[in-house]
């Protein structure tokens, strides 16, 4: 009897167990596909070297995604994404759905292999790959389709089907996700040829079959969601761009009858317009929205969810590492469950965590400390169904604890919290910071002193990082060599790039940069408030990925950073030597930033850190300082009405780093290539005294930033060719460039100088590009 009812007991444990997990619902919109230890990149990286096979390569892919699903799984997610994995690049997937090969490819119909595919990410012998931009506002790239009237799309790509059955045969259900219909014309460009004329969202005909026939497919094998991301409806959309979603959905609408459409949108508050429009699409019976970065789209959903739809609440961030407020998000998840019903309420990420670091598990080096107040993607899928857990009664009290204790150690901590930075930055805010004199009086000033030619000649700053200083830095940092071997090792190499540049005859000179591996880095590592990861890899493209430093605390700057070098390779020559520093913008863009204060305020931190090193450099009688902006115009926030506000105190910041300089220290900024059409007066307002550029991508969008340069008068440097690839310009070819340009410039501001940093290349390729760099500048001196 006692078992019998023992076994009552139970069932009835069990019906209860089920009932509630009924309604616990999460879901996650994406996941990183690098694998933990970037076992992608190197699986991709051997595999276009010739070294393994591509059956390697599938079986380390298929290793990595069955170990996410498993992951997902084992922590009780109930809507686990599949398609998100990428050999390159989602977008890029969705062109080979589509069959949208260029022409230039030679693509001869059939299922796309690694062979097009490939090619169309990377280029090959004969062709050069598909454009690259930056996907919305993140650091991810994608490779931007070329679209135009004659692309005749079909079915060519069955990987969505393929990896939902595979998932499927692993004993995971999942939801398959594509790039909308919509977003995806939204996100190409015209092919050659029709720039000017095509209008991309007349495809939506023709590229709605394709997605017809891949949802009828993943119909039939078996899946009761899809996933559309249409992430583009947080933009700032015309009216006409609008209708499309309508019009794509309604023509979706009886291909998906019987399946659930999710609609994901991310990375921004969505207008009220676009609200409405997405949440009277047919066919859709959920949507996600981005609640970290979407403080008013909560407002909209308080006033207008439609009822009997899905909402999937993106409380957890994907942008970030850090662990997630689980009170504060339950208690926003607890208000949203009044207003779409319990049944209707299903706990998500801000957007994919293809964001964010893979996970915590790896890092060794960070303190348990700073280890608490994080969460990578890992964690985060673990924060996400605890949430939903919570929602449905059954909150683990103790996870709830742990994490609330993690965040009172945070805020309370004198790591993070330094009273006198606080105020400091504070103080900040009154003033505009602007140099007293304007730059013609000041470039005047500095001519005296440093007494340069016409289009001087300079470079970005750094030289080749051989394979050698490489070795003598990793020796170092590992303590295999003594500081003073290490100081020896760098100064004989800043002696030999001084000593080159000194041969080529270039005015004014760098010390190369050898001591740095990176440039955000290398100042995060000596400023405090930083910390570093040993594998939080973020994927940047293809098999790019990139490391960025974690501020977590307010920044200072215990002791001079560049100072030591900067004046070590002054001391070798007479000529001007410019000291190299990254400004704060770039810094902290390249960054993943506390979210516990607004960014200006630890841009303003990371300003004045950069400010005392420029008044340091000053004073060991460094004439010229070249402060970096290279990402300045990456962190420009999506929605234009934001423009204004971040321009304002990202220009702010740079100008707070070189306030205090006399006239006569010439201060540089170097930017890397974007589109600085919309920012040319913010570049301005920087009051920089010149201004280097990468330019050989951007000719012409380049040319209005040199006609307000006439009018502004500081130094300009257009890039004269190119350091990303290992082609060496000609004399001729340099000296075109800087003709061309002079017919637009003063020739009194123009200075010559190669596009960005030398350290990727060779010196068999530094040599002779400089060498000709020069002798076309002397040649056009002779000739003005
Ligand atoms: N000073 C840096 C360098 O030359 C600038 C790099 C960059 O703009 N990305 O390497
Ligand atoms: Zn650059």
């Amino acid at each position: 009897a006692y078992d019998l009812l023992f076994k009552v007991r139970l069932q009835s444990f069990y019906i209860f167990e089920l009932l509630l997990d009924r309604t616990m619902a999460s879901h996650i919109v994406g996941y990183p596909r690098m694998g933990p230890k970037r076992e992608l990149k190197f699986a991709l990286e051997s595999f276009w070297d010739g070294k393994t096979s591509a059956d390697d390569l599938l079986k380390v892919a298929s290793d990595v995604r069955s170990n996410i699903w498993k992951q997902m799984a084992d922590a009780g997610i109930k809507y686990i994404p599949s398609n998100t994995f990428s050999y390159y690049d989602q977008v890029l997937d969705t062109t080979a759905m589509l069959g949208a090969v260029p022409p230039r490819y030679n693509w001869k119909g059939g299922e796309i292999g690694f062979d097009t595919y490939f090619s169309m990410a990377r280029g090959n012998a004969s062709v050069p790959a598909m454009e690259m931009t930056k996907w919305f506002d993140t650091n991810y790239h994608y490779i931007v389709p070329e679209l135009g009237p004659d692309v005749a799309f079909s079915y060519a790509s069955h990987k969505a089907v393929s990896e939902f059955k595979e998932a499927k045969a692993l004993g995971v259900d999942t939801v398959p996700v594509m790039v909308g219909p919509v977003s995806y014309l939204l996100l190409s460009k015209p092919a050659k040829g029709v720039e000017k004329t095509f209008n991309l969202l007349s495809l939506l005909d023709k590229i709605l079959p394709v997605y017809k026939q891949v949802i009828t497919e993943l119909k039939e094998a078996g899946a009761s969601w899809i996933q559309f991301d249409e992430a583009t409806l947080v933009k700032d959309l015309e009216s006409h761009q609008l209708e499309a979603f309508t019009k794509a959905y309604s023509e979706l609408n009886s291909a998906c009858s019987g399946l659930n459409i999710l609609v994901a949108t991310y990375f921004a508050d969505i207008t009220s317009d676009a609200f409405k429009t997405l949440t009277s699409l047919p066919a859709v019976t959920g949507y996600t929205f981005d609640l970290v970065r979407g403080k008013k789209t909560l407002d909209l959903i308080k006033s207008s969810f439609p009822s009997g739809k899905y909402l999937f609440a993106g409380v957890v961030d994907g942008r970030n590492i850090w662990a997630n407020d689980l009170a504060e998000s339950l208690g926003i998840l607890e208000s949203l469950q009044g207003v779409v019903g319990k049944d209707k309420l299903v706990v998500s990420t801000s957007c994919s965590l293809l964001h964010t670091a893979v996970d915590l598990v790896n890092e060794t080096k960070l303190d348990n400390e700073i280890k608490s107040w994080l969460a990578f993607a890992a964690q985060k899928i673990v924060e996400v169904n605890a949430l939903a857990k919570a929602l449905a009664g059954k909150k683990d009290e103790a996870y709830f604890s742990a994490n609330a204790a993690a965040h009172a150690s945070k805020k309370s901590s004198p790591r993070v919290t330094n009273e006198a930075v606080q105020k400091a930055a504070d103080g900040l805010k009154d003033s505009a910071h602007r140099r007293a004199t304007n730059v013609s009086a000041r470039l005047d000033a500095q001519q005296k002193k440093l007494n340069l030619p016409l289009l001087p000649t300079t470079t970005i700053g750094s030289f080749p990082q051989t394979i050698d200083i490489r070795r003598v830095r990793r020796e170092y940092k590992a303590k295999k060599i003594t500081e003073e071997d290490y100081i020896k090792a760098m100064k004989e190499e800043i002696s030999k790039v001084v000593k080159l540049q000194e041969e080529l005859d270039i005015d004014v000179l760098v010390h190369g940069e050898p001591e740095r591996n990176d440039m955000v880095e290398y100042f995060g590592e000596q400023l405090s408030g930083f910390a570093f990861t040993a594998n939080g890899w973020v994927q940047s493209y293809g098999s790019r990925c990139v490391k960025p430093p974690i501020i977590y605390g307010d920044v200072s700057r215990p002791k001079a950073m560049t100072v030591f070098w900067s004046s070590m390779a002054q001391e070798m020559t007479k000529r001007p030597m410019k000291g190299m520093l990254t400004g704060p913008v770039t810094i902290l863009n390249w960054s993943f930033v506390r979210n516990d204060q607004p960014r200006f305020k630890t841009c303003y931190q990371i300003a004045l850190a950069i400010k005392n090193e420029v008044e340091d450099l000053e004073k060991a009688g460094i004439k010229v300082i070249q402060i970096d902006e290279a990402a300045l115009r990456e962190g420009l926030p999506l929605r234009k009405a934001e423009h204004a506000f971040y321009l304002d105190w990202a220009v702010r910041s740079f100008r707070i780093t070189n306030v205090g300089v006399q006239d006569s220290t010439q201060i540089h900024t170097h930017m890397c290539y974007s589109n600085f059409n919309d920012i040319i007066h913010s570049i301005i307002d920087m009051d920089a005294d010149v201004i280097t550029i990468e330019n050989s991508r951007s000719d012409e969008k380049l040319l209005s930033v040199f006609r307000e340069g006439i009018k502004y008068g500081a130094g300009i440097g257009p890039g004269v060719y190119d350091i990303h690839s290992p082609r060496i310009p000609s004399m001729e070819e340099i000296a075109e460039r800087i003709n061309k340009t002079l017919a637009v410039l003063n020739r009194n501001i123009l200075w010559v100088n190669p596009d960005c940093g030398l350290k990727t290349r060779k010196y068999d390729e530094v040599n002779p590009a400089l060498s000709n760099m020069v002798t076309a500048a002397k040649k056009i001196r002779t000739e003005l």
